[in-house]
C-alpha cells in the first residue's frame, strides 16, 4: 500500500545529497567499532558476521548504484546499505545524539565521528558485498537500472526501454530496473514537465514525446539534487538537513492548486497503485 502523506520515501537524489556529504566525511576514514542493535539491520545474516566485515577496514569512497549507497573497504569488500522506506544513515562529528530515535547501527570512525542508521520501520539493511563476488557487475545489473543522471542515459535509451510496453508510463518510470532511482515524485513531475498524461501506454509516446519526458526526468531530477532534498516531511539527510525542493514541485502533493503553466486546477488520481498528481488541460489523456 503506498504511504499518501508523512511517509518518507528516499528518492535517488535524496540518497545522491547523502553520498555527497558522507563522501567529504567519511571517506579514508577507518571503522574502528560497529555496533548493531537490531539483528534485522543485517537480516538474513547474523550481525556479527558483517561486524567482522566492517571493523578496522578503511572507507576507499562513498558510492551509489541507484538507491543503494555503496562504502567499498580496503579489503575488497563493498559494504552495502539500502534505506528503504523510512532508513536514514546520519553523520555525527563526535558521539550520536542519545535522543535520536530508532537508532539500528552505529559506526564509530578512526576520527571519533560516527554514522547512525536509523529506521522506523525497519525495512532498510546493511550488508557485504564481498571481494570475491564472480559477477558484481552482474549484481547491480539485475538490482538497478540505467542512471537517469548520467550521460549514458539518452533520449534513444529512454525509448529503447519503453518501447513496445502497454504498461501506463508512470509505472515504466517506476520500475527501477528500468530506471534507477525515479521515485514517484520525480516520475509525476517529469511526466508534468512533459506535458505527458501518467495512463498512457508507454509504448505509444512518439519520438518528441520520448525527447521531452527524457528532458524532463533529466532537469527535474537535476534541480531535486541541487536543491539538496524534497523534505516531504521526516525526510532528512546526513546531517540533519531537510532540502528545499518540496517548494520547487510543481503538481505533485498540490491536488487543488493552480497548475503553474495554464492555470486550471491539478488533480489527484492514481496509476501503478501510486498517488498521482498531473494537470488535466497540459496532460491530455
Ligand atoms: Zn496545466
Amino acid at each position: 500500500a503506498e504511504p499518501t502523506t508523512g511517509m518518507p520515501l528516499p528518492e535517488m537524489h535524496e540518497v545522491e545529497t547523502v553520498r555527497r556529504q558522507l563522501q567529504e566525511r567519511v571517506a579514508g576514514r577507518r571503522i574502528t567499532w560497529v555496533e548493531v542493535r537490531d539483528d534485522k539491520f543485517t537480516s538474513p545474516d547474523a550481525p556479527p558476521a558483517v561486524v567482522a566485515d566492517l571493523e578496522g577496514r578503511r572507507i576507499r569512497a562513498v558510492e551509489r548504484r541507484g538507491k543503494y549507497l555503496l562504502l567499498p573497504l580496503d579489503s575488497g569488500d563493498v559494504f552495502v546499505m539500502h534505506l528503504r522506506m523510512t532508513g536514514s544513515l546520519r553523520w555525527w562529528p563526535g558521539a550520536p545524539d542519545p535522543d535520536e530515535r530508532f537508532v539500528r547501527a552505529v559506526f564509530t570512525l578512526d576520527d571519533g565521528s560516527t554514522l547512525t542508521f536509523a529506521d522506523m520501520r525497519r525495512f532498510g539493511r546493511g550488508w557485504i558485498l564481498p571481494a570475491d563476488d564472480p559477477d558484481p557487475e552482474g549484481y547491480w545489473a539485475a538490482r538497478v537500472g540505467v542512471e537517469p543522471l548520467e550521460p549514458g542515459f539518452t533520449p534513444e535509451v529512454l525509448a529503447g526501454l519503453i518501447d513496445g510496453r502497454r504498461g501506463p508510463i508512470k509505472a515504466v518510470l517506476l520500475n527501477q530496473a528500468l530506471v534507477a532511482g525515479l521515485g514517484n515524485i520525480y516520475a509525476d513531475e517529469a511526466l508534468f514537465s512533459a506535458r505527458i498524461h501518467p495512463e498512457r501506454p508507454a509504448g505509444s509516446l512518439d519520438a518528441g514525446e520520448v525527447a521531452r519526458l527524457h528532458e524532463g526526468i533529466r532537469e527535474r531530477l537535476a534541480l531535486a539534487v541541487d536543491s539538496g532534498g524534497s523534505s516531504i516531511d521526516t525526510y532528512r539527510d546526513s546531517l540533519g538537513g531537510s532540502g528545499s525542493m518540496q517548494d520547487r514541485l510543481r503538481v505533485h502533493l498540490r491536488e487543488g492548486h493552480a497548475c503553474p503553466r495554464c492555470g486550471d486546477t491539478v488533480v489527484k488520481t492514481r496509476v501503478a497503485q501510486r498517488g498521482t498528481y498531473l494537470c488535466p488541460t497540459c496532460q491530455v489523456a
